[in-house]
């Protein structure tokens, strides 16, 4: 019997769920493989679960999302955080650090939104609450990545995570460089490799999506952004905060732990 897999969404934008899409030619020679057996975006033959293999993107912000994913993980082999969203809040968790009468302001009738009526306090990563087998960073993660870890899942072997910077990538692509050259406050020197660089590599600063890299040296950086690239404290702040400012690695810089 073929494994059943799950992709199942939380608090996030759908943009991981999309790249799972993006796999296309790859998603047929899968199907030969899993069972999709949930998966909203692809299909509306939706069974419930348990699932052997549950790619969980978004971050957890309401007590239905905890509910749903305590039992997705009782009924899993393998779960997987699909997403900076899942592994480390993204954008989502901003609103953490945001007095609520401030986010209000972002939507008319805020208030009214249900899954803000009853959301928690604190927007969280899976692994706040679930033990997480894997975890594919990146906002979102790039289809290969998704595809090696499927793969892995079905031969049962760990795929091979980039724990090295974006400026390894960068520099393997001749780039020049954003930071030393042009003064301009790129993330690179501290965020995990894993997109080949997209960003320099089109003329845009890294803006940190893959979380921070394994030992990376935030306050350096950060003191390198205000004086080489003449960033306020503030802007500092949400550069690291934008991402991944409740990892460990970047909680200082992006302001404190909450
Ligand atoms: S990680 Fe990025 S692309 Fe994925 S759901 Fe969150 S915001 Fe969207
Ligand atoms: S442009 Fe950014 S990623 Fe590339 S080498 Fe410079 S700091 Fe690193
Ligand atoms: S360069 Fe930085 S912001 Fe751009 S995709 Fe890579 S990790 Fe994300």
């Amino acid at each position: 019997m073929k494994p059943k897999l799950a992709v199942v969404k939380m608090t996030g934008c759908a943009g991981c769920q999309m790249e799972v899409l993006r796999i296309e030619d790859k998603l047929l020679d899968l199907t030969g493989a899993v069972e999709i057996a949930y998966f909203y975006m692809a299909t509306s033959a939706n069974r419930h679960g348990p699932y052997d293999i549950v790619l969980v993107e978004g971050s957890v912000s309401t007590p239905r999302e905890l509910r749903e994913l305590k039992e997705l993980r009782d009924g899993a082999k393998l779960l997987i955080a699909l997403g900076d969203c899942a592994c480390s809040g993204c954008l989502p968790s901003i609103v953490n650090w945001v007095p609520p009468e401030e986010s209000a302001k972002v939507y008319e009738r805020f208030l009214e939104i249900h899954s803000r009526k009853e959301s928690f306090q604190r927007v969280s990563p899976l692994s706040a609450h679930v033990r997480v087998d894997l975890e594919l960073r990146g906002c979102p993660p790039n289809r290969d990545a998704i595809l090696e870890a499927l793969k892995g899942a079905l031969l049962g072997i760990r795929p091979f995570l980039r724990e090295h910077p974006v400026c390894v990538e960068c520099k393997l692509k001749e780039n020049a460089c954003l930071l030393v050259c042009e003064g301009r406050p790129c993330m690179g020197p501290v965020t995990a490799a894993g997109c080949g660089a997209a960003c320099p590599s089109n003329g845009r600063v890294c803006e940190g999506c893959y979380g921070p890299m394994s030992d990376a040296n935030a306050s350096s950086l950060a003191e390198i952004f205000a004086r080489r690239c003449g960033l306020s404290q503030e802007d500092i702040v949400r550069k690291f905060r934008k991402y991944a400012g409740l990892m460990p690695a970047f909680s200082k810089e992006a302001g404190g732990k909450i």
